[in-house]
């Protein structure tokens, strides 16, 4: 039976939580309809912008693959330049052995 597919709205804490469990493995975050609303979920993870999950501000990458069925979302944890993936400490403050 033909129905419309569904969009449910990414689960953003669930897959921030996953992304940061798994520091450089890149998780599906949703499939969009179009571009452009991707490339804005996108523009709010990369900013941590409206979507406090993602902060620190540059703890998170992006990546878009184009489909027929609209626009699937990737996102993974890098943590932010100098901070330990981890903990999320500096250099000095890690303890947990993350930061190199
Ligand atoms: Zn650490």
């Amino acid at each position: 039976m033909a129905r419309w597919k569904k969009r449910p709205t990414a689960n953003h804490t669930r897959r921030a939580e996953d992304m940061r469990r798994n520091p450089g493995v890149w998780v599906e975050v949703g499939t969009y309809n179009g571009r452009q609303s991707a490339q804005s979920t996108a523009r709010h993870i990369r900013l941590a912008d409206r979507l406090p999950q993602y902060t620190p501000v540059g703890a998170f990458e992006t990546s878009m693959r184009l489909t027929d069925d609209g626009a699937v979302l990737y996102a993974r944890f890098v943590a932010a330049p100098g901070r330990c993936p981890i903990c999320e400490g500096t250099f000095e403050t890690c303890r947990c052995g993350g930061a190199r």
